[in-house]
């Protein structure tokens, strides 16, 4: 199909400085949890952008010395010769393309606690950031930079500049956001010295003006050199003489850098979850730059609608469209938009699962893009599968699992039917988006289904509840089962594990307020599940005018999500909605009246009024439907493989059940050895060689 003339814009060529992006799709830097330890891991994730479309792929943020070491989170360097060649394998696969690539060049002062250097962390005034009171908490405390330090920081940067260019990158950052050295300069909080380097903003701005210039110097110009800057702070900052500080930064840089790359200063609002925050997030904070600079800017706002798009560029806020997030759902998002195939849009759905995997240390992983970071391990591609299906697939269950599977088989070139026993396809989402703040997550099934209905080979059947004797008569090759997991109404011990089922009356799980039960105010959440779907429940009820107390065993609300960004903005929801709230406690007993509770740690019993209970706790996995079907005569049915896969399997979160229903799709009817032809055997799980129980 021809690209809509409405979107032409989006495709213009455009210059930085002494390089030419060919159009504004823009994968600005953003973590990926692949270190140079994995260099072709990180070349085949970031080349797949620059195969669907985007014209600039960067790194993630790549330390500039030792004194600079994000660990344990996933930290890459550009320290040696040996760093060249890592990240030369990166810059050649987004060559290939016809993509720039771009190096984040980064040195965390005192945000980067250096706990496997251990050199001193490095600060303007020895003020630390984020030390006490969210997760990256330390022990270090950061040393006061004198002027040598000065000097050798910029000698650092001008050091890794030449390595980047001669591993091939084309677009250098100087990197003064989210609270990291250059940032601590810029903001008087951190920045309390008496030099040439604090005091006024001109003085504050000073060392990023030098850092830029020795980058552009180390490469005689040949690279481009762009700022990143976080503009959250600056901007609520008043200014003697402009209309705040953020202004008098930018008006001090105006012609600096080659681009502005502008954002948020934290991660709850700027790599914002949907729960909470739109698309299109950073516009106010951001919307000043391009009127005080003629450089071209980029900036970020979870972008997935090419509407939105083109209006941050006609309307002047953006020249580029950064993406970070929708680049990880969708690597083709350019190539679908130039291809008139928008609707196919792989949208992000603002979960923030990618970012947890950055926290815990490991490739990045995605709810709506299974293949994301399996793309060297597994040679996935998130659009293109190896067409060898033959034969029909059964799937039963079409949550998010079950849509998964059944797309990918019939991309793979089965006949596939879809069956699940509700009107409408989505499984757990179906109940969990209509929770306030959540409806972004149904993208999930939207996306899937939209394929779906346009397969020839494909036949959907909602309202189709499916026996053990109706999966035998059906006639499929291959049955899939993805029939979901189910909450339990247990309650939890202070030792965390069970702690029998809960007895009394108007007691409910999820999957009973999923079914349509109402529970009567007071109500009581008690959640030890710990990530979104208690604090949401919590919401949903207060939003039907009941009063809500929530429970939790754990220290915060929604605790995992900490994680995911969320858990600021989940608290300041319960307070907003007026949401009673009690930490460290569990539920010993409940008669309809009074919800007896116990501190954890003390045991000190307490008790608050409330009529319903809800539990938000464990969920159970297991299929009563795929026993059956193990117990019976599969080869006499003309079945041959049997497979459970998504929450029956293993209950996790939705990004966990697309990922198991993609990678039963993936290997149905393979043998160990074709699915081996994809370069996992190092990483193989232990269960590699058994992928899918074939029939008897
Ligand atoms: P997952 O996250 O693994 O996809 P979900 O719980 O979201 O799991 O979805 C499972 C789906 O399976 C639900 O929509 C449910 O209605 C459906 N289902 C469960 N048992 C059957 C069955 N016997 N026949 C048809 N559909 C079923
Ligand atoms: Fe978007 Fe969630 Fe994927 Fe991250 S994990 S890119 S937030 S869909």
């Amino acid at each position: 199909m021809p690209r809509n003339p409405r979107y032409d814009t989006l495709f213009e060529p455009l210059r930085i400085g002494p390089k030419l992006a060919k159009n504004r799709f823009f994968q600005v830097p953003h973590a990926s949890g692949m270190t140079n330890a994995a260099p072709h891991v990180r070349a085949a994730f970031r080349g797949m952008k620059a195969e669907g479309g985007w014209g600039v792929v960067c790194t993630g943020a790549c330390s500039v010395d030792p004194s600079s070491d994000d660990s344990p989170f996933p930290c890459a360097t550009l320290w040696d010769e040996a760093d060249v060649r890592a990240h030369a394998v990166m810059t050649d696969a987004v060559h290939a393309h016809g993509a720039l690539a771009g190096v984040e060049l980064w040195h965390g002062g005192a945000a980067a606690m250096n706990r496997t250097t251990r050199a001193a962390m490095l600060s303007p005034s020895g003020v630390p950031w984020m030390a006490t009171h969210v997760g990256f908490m330390s022990a270090s405390r950061p040393r006061i930079m004198d002027a040598a330090d000065i000097r050798d920081l910029i000698r650092w940067h001008a050091e890794a500049a030449v390595r980047a260019e001669r591993a091939g990158f084309d677009i250098l950052y100087v990197y003064a956001g989210m609270g990291y050295l250059p940032y601590q300069f810029l903001m008087s909080d951190y920045n309390h010295r008496t030099d040439a380097y604090g005091g006024s903003v001109r003085n504050r701005v000073r060392l990023v003006e030098e850092l830029i210039d020795a980058v552009r110097e180390a490469t005689r110009g040949r690279c481009a050199v762009a700022l990143r800057l976080s503009m959250q702070e600056l901007r609520a900052r008043p200014s003697e003489v402009a209309a705040s500080e953020g202004h008098e930064v930018i008006t001090l840089l105006r012609d600096a850098p080659d681009l502005f790359d502008v954002k948020m200063d934290y991660s709850a609002t700027d790599c914002a979850a949907s729960r909470f925050t739109p698309e299109g997030s950073h516009e106010p904070v951001v919307d000043f730059v391009k009127s005080l600079t003629d450089k071209p800017v980029v900036g970020v706002g979870r972008f997935t609608s090419p509407d939105t798009m083109v209006g941050m560029i006609r309307r002047g806020v953006l020249d580029f469209i950064g993406g970070a997030r929708p680049s990880i759902a969708d690597p083709f998002l350019p190539a679908k938009i130039d291809e008139g195939r928008e609707a196919e849009i792989r949208e992000c759905i603002g979960c923030n699962i990618c970012i947890s995997s950055w926290h815990d240390g490991v490739w990045v992983r995605c709810t709506q893009n299974p293949t994301a970071g399996e793309e060297w391990r597994r040679g996935w591609h998130p659009e293109q599968v190896r067409k060898d299906g033959a034969g029909s697939v059964l799937v039963v269950g079409g949550g998010p699992a079950g849509l998964e599977a059944a797309l990918t088989l019939a991309r793979r070139g089965y006949g596939v039917a879809l069956a699940d026993r509700a009107k409408d396809f989505g499984g757990r989402l179906r109940f969990e988006t209509g929770l306030p703040g959540m409806k972004t997550w149904n993208r999930v099934a939207e996306y899937r289904l939209v394929q779906l209905r346009q397969m020839a080979n494909v036949s959907l059947y909602p309202d189709s509840d499916l026996s053990a004797q109706d999966v035998l008569d059906f006639g499929a090759d291959h049955v899939v089962v993805a029939t979901g997991a189910r909450w339990l109404p247990l309650l939890c011990g202070a030792n965390e594990l069970p702690a029998g089922t809960a007895k009394g009356p108007r007691i409910y799980t999820p999957d009973d307020l999923a079914a349509g039960y109402l529970p009567v105010g007071p109500v009581a959440v008690f959640d030890f599940d710990n990530y979104y779907l208690g604090t949401a429940i919590a919401e949903g009820l207060s939003a039907q005018g009941l009063e809500v107390t929530y429970v939790t065993t754990a220290g915060a609300a929604s605790a995992w999500t900490f994680m995911t960004n969320e858990q600021p903005l989940i608290h300041q929801a319960l307070a907003r909605r007026g949401i009673g709230y009690r930490t460290l406690e569990i539920v010993t007993g409940f008669d309809g009246e009074t919800l007896q509770l116990a501190q954890i740690f003390s045991g000190e019993a307490r008790q608050i009024a409330a009529r319903s209970l809800v539990i938000v706790g464990q969920r159970q996995g297991g299929s009563a439907l795929h026993a059956a079907l193990q117990a019976a005569d599969l080869t006499a049915a003309g079945i041959r493989s049997l497979h459970l896969t998504g929450d029956a399997n293993a209950p996790g979160a939705v990004a966990h059940a697309v990922y198991q229903g993609h990678r039963t799709a993936q290997e149905l009817g393979r043998t160990a050895a074709e699915i081996r032809a994809g370069r996992d055997a190092p990483f193989a799980p232990r269960d590699f060689d058994r992928p899918a129980q074939a029939a008897q």
